[in-house]
Parts: structure tokens; C-alpha cells; sequence
């Protein structure tokens, strides 16, 4: 066949999807531990939530979302990522009004026009948290806390919490000064992209990957001795709460994140087995997010975490992912007759209805039913615990029979039997 999925967009295939299953049930139960309740949003949004919360300058707005115009000329995004998304949902639905805290989660596909490769696709999928409504540290530590929290139920090891602060937009300017006037001097030395970002977003400087331009942004002035005395107590405040709670963490002033709806506390969570991609999760403070896309004034703090990465993470790592759902019982039709064939398939049914996992023999391409003992070969295959073979007896009536495939012991059973000793057998 031609058509191809597009490229860096994959698909999840059966040995994979049960694991994903696995790793959202754990995220589930440790969201409702947190006090996050599940959200669904939108998969696309208007452009301009995008554009004005993620920032007109980022990497994400200027060059990797996909955009299109409806049939009514409307300009919509593919959501390139869910926190603007989460809080257009609070404020078109008041859920935080009169000055309630609102703490939400969802997961789903996310869509950024970016270079594949191992851990980066282009559709990929989110974990994402948000607290809104709360300014004070508590919930910066709260959320940092529940990521680390999903990972260890996850089984993760081999991780790192990685802190900053990014002040607010009283005192970065002050910073962003200083950090124009250290690249503006080194201009030489920079690459094509920073050269614009100098222009655009001096901030963004820190985060270059080129050698030249890393070593200069190491070099670069600290924020820390520009935060004003706010965000300096805040971040001091995040600091101890984690390091009380025992989350190690490392401080690195050359985190500020791809997006620019970041205030005060911006942090991620790296592994040491992935690679280049190797953040499994990011997040951090935004409280002039919901302002900036024409809301009220609501603080938030919030992550996503990349589940792609989470499984790449999990299997490197060996980590288990629980039992893959079975099959339990396969139902074997002994003949073609009518009769038998009816019979199975009531069978069937009955012990699904039951919330038995069953499979029995649908026929082939053809519509050709198969023999009895390709139906035994598929029973092996698919590992049942139970094959129950269904027969027309001498006496022309339906006969029954549970084979115990890991000892190949055969009882003779009524119908209205099976599913109670396929039950007691657990
Ligand atoms: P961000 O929304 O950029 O802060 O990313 C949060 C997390 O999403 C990252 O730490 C990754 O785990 C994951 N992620 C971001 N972009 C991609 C991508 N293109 N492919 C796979 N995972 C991604």
C-alpha cells in the first residue's frame, strides 16, 4: 500500500497499547490520590489561544504548529500542547469562580512539526496536570511531588529533578538586560537561531543545544540575584518544601522551557536512559497565562509529562507493566453443523456477558469456517486457560466439554456451568 502514516506520527499497536493502558491506570489512581480530577479537552483550538499563551516567539508557535483554516474560515491549531487549553476550559466554565482552586488532569495526543527522531515525534501523547486558582508554593511542590509520584509507581529509576526559577514580568526584565548585555558582547559567537532569539526572546538563549552557544550560556549571568523579592521567597519556599518532602533536586539556571507563559518556578524531570529527548516531563508556574489570552487573573502551576517517553523509559528499564489482559477461554465448534455452530456461539456470548474474555472461531477471509483442529492450534496460540468444546452427542444433543490446557484435563459441563467454573478456577 501506498499510504503510509505521516511522518514522525505512529502507530500504537496492540503489544504496545496494553502497556499504555497500564502506565494511564497508574496515572489515573495517582491523580485521584493528588486530588486532580480527569478533564477531557478539545484537540483543536482556536489559533489564537496558542499564539498569545504559548507565545508569538517560541519555537512551538513560530515554527511547529499545525494550523488550519475551517470551512467557515475560522484559524484552528492541532493543540500543540494542553496547559492553555486546560485553562480556556476553567475560565469558559467558571471553574474557578469566587476564587476556587481547581486541580484537573487529562491525557491525549499533542501535534508539533518537529525533526523525528528516537523519543520526538510529531503526534505524541501527554500526561498533563494543572493546579489553578493557588499562587502559593504549596502547589508548586504538590505538583512537582505528584510527577515524581506517577514515575516512582511507574517503577522509573534513574531519574533527576531539575529546578529553576524564571521570575515574573516585573523582575525579568532586569535579567533580560543583563543577559543581552553578556550575548550582545559574544555576538560572534553565536549561532543563526540565537542570533534571533537576541532579538526576539534573549531568554531562549540559554536553552541552545549548539556547543559555542552553550558554553557562552553557561557563562551567562544567574537569574537568581535578579528575582525580586517575591518570586525570591517563592522559589526559596519550593526549595525547602521539596527537599522536606526528601525529592532531591538540582538547580540549573539555564532552565527556562520552550514556552513563554512561565513564572517563578519552572522545572523538569531528565532520565539517564534516554538519549537526547531525555525529559520525561516539564512544567512550572504560569500566572499571567489565563490574563494573557484575555482571562482573569488565575494562577496555575502545572506539568505534562510525554507518555511515548515514559514506555521508552520503561522498557529500557525493564519495568513491569502488570499482566497483559488474556484471553481465558476459547471456544472450539467440533463440527459445521448448525446446530454446533449455534451453540457455540451462545456459548460465547454468554460467558462475555459473563466478563469472560473469550475467542471462538468467527470463520476465515472467506467466510469458511475452520477445522477442529485449526480451532485447537488458535486455542494453544492464544494461551486460554480454558478451550470448552462444543459437540452434537449421540443422543443429537449439544454436548459440552472444559479442557484445563495446562493439564488437558476434560470434565463434561452444562452450559449454565462454565462461566462459574471458569470463575472459581481464578
Ligand atoms: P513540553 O510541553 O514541551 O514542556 O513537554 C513536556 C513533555 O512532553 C516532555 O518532557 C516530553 O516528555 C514530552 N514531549 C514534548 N515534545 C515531544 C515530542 N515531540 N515527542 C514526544 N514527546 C514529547
Amino acid at each position: 500500500m501506498d499510504i503510509k502514516a505521516p511522518r514522525g506520527v505512529r502507530d500504537i499497536l496492540p503489544d504496545e497499547s496494553w502497556r499504555w493502558a497500564y502506565v494511564l491506570d497508574v496515572t489515573a489512581k495517582t491523580m485521584v490520590d493528588f486530588g486532580h480530577s480527569e478533564i477531557h479537552l478539545p484537540i483543536f483550538e482556536q489559533t489564537e489561544l496558542f499564539s498569545r499563551g504559548v507565545g508569538d516567539t517560541t519555537d512551538i508557535v513560530e515554527k511547529e504548529m499545525y494550523n488550519f483554516t475551517d470551512r467557515g474560515g475560522r484559524n484552528l491549531t492541532l493543540r500543540p500542547e494542553a496547559t492553555a487549553g486546560m485553562v480556556r476550559a476553567a475560565v469558559e466554565h467558571g471553574l474557578c469562580a469566587q476564587g476556587a482552586a481547581s486541580r484537573l488532569w487529562c491525557w491525549g495526543a499533542m501535534f508539533r512539526y518537529e525533526r523525528p527522531q528516537k523519543g520526538r515525534y510529531r503526534q505524541f501523547f501527554q500526561i498533563d496536570a494543572e493546579t489553578l486558582g493557588l499562587s502559593g508554593a504549596v502547589a508548586d511542590i504538590e505538583v512537582i511531588a505528584l510527577s515524581a509520584e506517577i514515575f516512582r509507581r511507574l517503577g522509573l529509576r534513574n531519574l533527576e529533578v531539575v529546578l529553576n526559577s524564571v521570575g515574573c514580568p516585573k523582575c525579568r526584565p532586569v535579567y533580560r538586560e543583563k543577559l543581552l548585555a553578556h550575548f550582545s558582547a559574544n555576538k560572534d559567537k553565536l549561532c543563526k537561531d540565537c542570533l534571533l532569539r537576541l532579538e526576539r526572546n534573549p531568554l531562549r538563549l540559554l536553552d541552545c543545544k549548539e556547543p559555542e552557544c552553550g558554553a557562552l550560556a553557561d557563562a551567562a549571568p544567574a537569574i537568581y540575584d535578579c528575582l525580586c523579592d517575591e518570586c525570591a521567597s517563592h522559589f526559596e519556599e519550593v526549595k525547602s518544601g521539596l527537599s522536606g518532602l526528601g525529592f532531591p533536586y538540582k538547580l540549573d539556571k539555564r532552565l527556562v522551557r520552550g514556552l513563554d507563559y512561565y513564572t517563578k518556578t519552572a522545572y523538569e524531570i531528565l532520565s539517564g536512559d534516554l538519549g537526547a529527548q531525555n525529559a520525561v516531563c516539564g512544567g512550572g508556574r504560569y500566572d499571567n497565562l489565563s490574563e494573557s489570552v484575555g482571562g482573569p487573573h488565575l494562577p496555575g502551576v502545572g506539568f505534562a509529562a510525554g507518555v511515548d517517553r515514559i514506555l521508552l523509559v520503561m522498557e529500557e528499564q525493564g519495568c513491569s507493566f502488570g499482566k497483559r489482559p488474556q484471553k481465558e477461554v476459547y471456544v472450539v465448534a467440533q463440527d459445521d453443523t448448525p446446530a454446533v455452530r449455534d451453540a457455540a456461539l451462545g456459548l460465547a456470548h454468554r460467558l462475555r456477558v459473563e466478563g469472560i474474555p473469550v475467542e471462538d472461531d468467527a470463520g476465515d477471509v472467506s467466510g469458511k469456517k475452520r477445522s477442529f483442529k485449526a480451532q485447537m492450534k488458535s486455542a494453544n496460540n492464544a494461551g486460554v486457560t480454558w478451550a470448552c468444546l462444543v459437540s452434537l452427542g449421540e443422543d443429537k444433543e449439544i454436548a459440552l466439554v472444559m479442557k484445563n490446557m495446562a493439564t488437558g484435563e476434560q470434565t463434561a459441563v452444562q452450559p449454565e456451568d462454565v462461566a462459574l467454573r471458569v470463575k472459581e478456577a481464578r
